[in-house]
């Protein structure tokens, strides 16, 4: 009996469609054996771990992971658990919040620019760049002319990055107002919640429509081919982890990362040391 997981798996946005971005996209449709995701799930897990080792060795490409999502939409869970699979000798995360004094004074990509990973690491940002024509624009941070240049700035700024070597995957978590809803009465209610409840999330909450405008825009400005935008159904956390860990896994093992050989030289000096 098919156990549903053959046709789950994420496909870039697509641009000749509109977008959805309803509570019915936040799920996935038809039934799913939940052991046999969960089973799935840890054998992806375990495969990311064995390619990301060929993938530091090997040294040519940088992997960089952008999760973007509404408050509670799950980005710190999937850096717990599907980066939490890697080395962390190997992994490089950087989280974005409100930008400081100085921060301000520059391009807004100056501060994302220095926290992009090196070849060899696999990298993730827990917001991003993105920020800049999401909350900015949104919370009417900036003129409407100066958040809109930065559509360009951006892909322009990711195709430089591809370019170098880096290789840029970008996650829309997609929550319903319901489960943000339950999560965040659970931030509430629960004490080892209580810390992650900001009161300006309710702000947010708010303003979903213009978040979700907001949101599409991005979806369809700034969806490349080298740089894609995957919106992943997230309001059940073992769905939103495999679809990632599976979308991982093929980017990684189409970098064909192999373990470098040793230099003859280098052999032929070591010979019979003691
Ligand atoms: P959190 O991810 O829950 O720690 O919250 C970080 C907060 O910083 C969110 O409310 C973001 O919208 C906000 N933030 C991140 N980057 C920017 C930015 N460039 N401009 C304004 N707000 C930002
Ligand atoms: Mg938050």
């Amino acid at each position: 009996m098919s156990n549903g997981l053959s046709s789950l798996q994420l496909s870039p946005v697509d641009l000749s469609q509109k977008i959805k971005l309803g509570s019915k996209a936040a799920s996935i449709e038809g039934p799913i054996d939940k052991t046999a995701l969960q089973a799935a799930t840890s054998t992806l897990l375990a495969r990311l771990n064995e390619l990301q080792e060929m993938f530091h060795a090997d040294g040519r490409h940088a992997l960089l992971l952008v999760l973007q999502g509404r408050d509670a939409s799950g980005k710190d869970g999937v850096i717990r658990t599907v980066y939490g699979a890697f080395n962390p000798i190997g992994v490089h995360v950087a989280a974005f919040g409100p930008p400081t004094p100085l921060e301000l004074r520059h391009d807004f990509l100056w501060r994302v620019h220095q926290l992009v990973p090196p070849r060899g690491m696999v990298g993730v940002f827990n917001r991003s760049h993105y920020e800049d024509v999401l909350a900015v624009r949104v919370r009417e941070l900036a003129p409407e002319n100066v958040w809109r240049a930065r559509f360009d700035h951006i892909n322009t700024f990711e195709r430089m990055l591809t370019d170098s070597g880096v290789i840029i995957r970008k996650c829309m978590l997609h929550v319903s107002r319901e489960a943000q809803h339950e999560r965040l009465q659970a931030r509430l209610d629960d004490p080892t919640k209580n810390w992650k409840f900001r009161l300006d999330d309710l702000k947010d909450r708010d303003r979903w429509d213009a978040y979700t405008d907001a949101y599409r825009e991005v979806l369809e400005r700034c969806s490349t081919p080298s740089a894609p935008w995957y919106v992943v159904p997230s309001d059940d956390k073992t769905v939103r982890n495999y679809l990632i860990a599976q979308m991982l896994v093929d980017t990684l093992e189409s970098t064909k990362s192999t373990f470098p050989p040793m230099d003859e030289a280098v052999r032929t000096a070591a010979a019979g040391f003691d």
